[in-house]
């Protein structure tokens, strides 16, 4: 296989890449699983945006300027950087190749746009949907989160709605109706993809190379 343009397949960690529209629970649902899987190491990304109240620099985001930012494209810094809402926000290339060359899991939260460019330069990576059960609970959760005006909350509603036409480019689709029930299906996919016979002889090569050894009996 040309490695140059699947560079994942010397990777023994796997690159996880989860997208949802806003109101859907994505980061309550990364959160338990990041908190139930210490081998799984989420990328904290760079954005343009202002932090928001209880945001931390190099914890929630790395907050840049949006010069910073550009030398940072410039410089093929991100894997990949999209423009969501008005800022930008861009994955790490450096932490994220480093984490998966010595065998770490990783997880990107990242927008659709995001996704895309990850599903095309790592094909062997795991993309996961999570979806809100209906628009009717996505509009109500939207409303519930701030006191903002008619007007932000039909705009927050126009972009979900943007993010959900993106659906079938993932190869997983979580329903976060019961958030302990999406928890356990998000947790299944990352301990389903782990046990992929090629992840496990990545993983296990002593054994594995025992079981290449062996002579054939019949
Ligand atoms: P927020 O500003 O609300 O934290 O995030 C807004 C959107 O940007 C979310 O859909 C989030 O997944 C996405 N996002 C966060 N980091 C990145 C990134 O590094 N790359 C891309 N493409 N999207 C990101």
């Amino acid at each position: 296989m040309n490695t140059t343009t699947n560079p994942t397949v010397n990777f023994a960690g796997t690159l996880f890449v989860v997208s949802a529209p806003s109101g859907a629970g994505k980061t309550t649902l990364v959160h338990r699983l990041i908190e139930s899987d210490p081998l799984l190491r989420l990328s904290v990304s760079y954005t343009t945006r202002a932090p928001r109240p209880g945001e931390q620099n190099g914890v929630h985001y790395h907050f840049v300027s949006p010069a910073q930012f550009r030398t940072m494209v410039e410089n093929g810094a991100f894997l990949e950087w999209a423009e969501v809402h008005g800022n930008y926000y861009g994955t790490a290339r450096a932490w994220v190749e480093a984490e998966l060359t010595a065998g770490h899991d990783v997880l990107l939260e990242i927008d659709w746009q995001g996704a895309r460019q990850i599903k095309a330069r790592f094909p062997a990576c795991v993309t996961i949907f999570i979806l809100p059960p209906s628009f009717a609970e996505l509009e109500a959760r939207l409303r519930k989160r701030a006191s903002d005006s008619d007007a932000v909350i039909a705009k927050r509603l126009a972009n979900a709605h943007e993010e959900l036409r993106h659906v079938h480019e993932f190869e997983y689709a979580i329903i976060n109706d019961c958030l302990d029930v999406a928890t356990q299906e998000l947790i299944a996919v990352v301990t389903a993809e782990r046990c992929r016979t090629a992840k496990q002889a990545a993983r296990h090569r002593k054994l594995f190379s025992e079981i290449a050894a062996l002579s054939p009996t019949h």
